[in-house]
């Protein structure tokens, strides 16, 4: 992987920035995208730089159409080429349907699954030019199983899910794998906000019994961006501690 690019949206912190950082050390440049957050993605950056490879800062919303095409369009003109895509932005708006504001539906949906539609679309066009590239869509194991309280977000990572293995048809013949990594419950700051009694109630539906860590999720990343899984595409790996079998 030495020397080749990877693009890794919301890459500035939690599993993005654990990403980041395993396939920088892997030998990867890494283009960095990020929503807002500063100076989490200079730190982020920094850690980077530390391993010896090169790193392209990008502030982009993913659901910005004209933002994602800039942002792929400065990322080739540094590298040359992308390799691997890594479409890891994510939110959470959790609430019950019949509470459910209609910007809390449009805006998951937005950065969730339209997000991963523009950043592959306008990353394909580079890695269709190359001839090889691997495409890995960040789900969730609540795409899989649904969950209370979160029928946007269960939405959205079920329709990555769908995405993928249509785009993992659409590309085979390009030489390009797609494929999701389905995380269960990781310890973020997406989680940190859930209360002690919520943690308890999801650990001891965890046959390994405990939380996993950003690090986990982003081994089986680098697994699917590596030569050795060249001959897996469309599927969906599952890095749950057991949780969904
Ligand atoms: P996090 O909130 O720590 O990080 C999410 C990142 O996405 C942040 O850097 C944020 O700035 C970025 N982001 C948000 N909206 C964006 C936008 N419109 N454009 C660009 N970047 C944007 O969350 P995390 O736990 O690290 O989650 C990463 C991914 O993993 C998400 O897709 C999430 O849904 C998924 N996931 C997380 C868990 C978990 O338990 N933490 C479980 C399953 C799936």
């Amino acid at each position: 992987m030495a020397n080749k690019t990877a693009l890794v949206t919301g890459a500035s912190r939690g599993i993005g920035r654990a990403t980041a950082l395993a396939l920088a050390a892997a030998g990867m440049n890494i283009v960095l995208n990020y929503a807002g957050n500063e100076q989490a993605a200079a730190e982020t950056a920094a850690a980077i730089e530390e391993l010896g490879v090169q790193v392209l800062k990008v502030r982009a919303d993913v659901a910005d159409k004209a933002a994602v095409e800039a942002m792929v369009a400065q990322a080739t003109e540094t590298f040359g080429t992308i390799d691997v895509l890594v479409n890891n932005a994510g939110i959470t708006r959790d609430t019950l349907v019949r509470r459910m504001k209609e910007e809390d539906w449009d805006a998951v949906l937005a950065t969730n699954l339209k997000g991963v539609f523009l950043v592959t679309q306008a990353v394909v066009a580079v890695m269709f030019k190359q001839r090889s590239g691997a495409i890995i869509n960040m789900s969730s194991i609540v795409g899989v199983t649904g969950n209370t309280g979160q029928a946007n977000y269960a939405a959205a990572k079920a329709g990555v899910i769908g995405l993928t293995k249509a785009n993992a048809k659409e590309f085979a013949a390009r030489g390009i794998t797609v494929n999701a990594v389905a995380p269960g419950f990781i310890e973020t700051d997406m989680t940190a906000v859930l209360n002690d009694k919520i943690k308890e109630s999801i650990i001891s539906q965890v046959p390994l019994q405990r939380m996993g860590r950003p690090e986990e999720i982003a081994a089986a990343v680098v697994y699917l961006a590596s030569d050795g899984a060249r001959y897996v595409t469309g599927q969906v790996l599952q890095v749950n501690g057991g949780m969904a079998m």
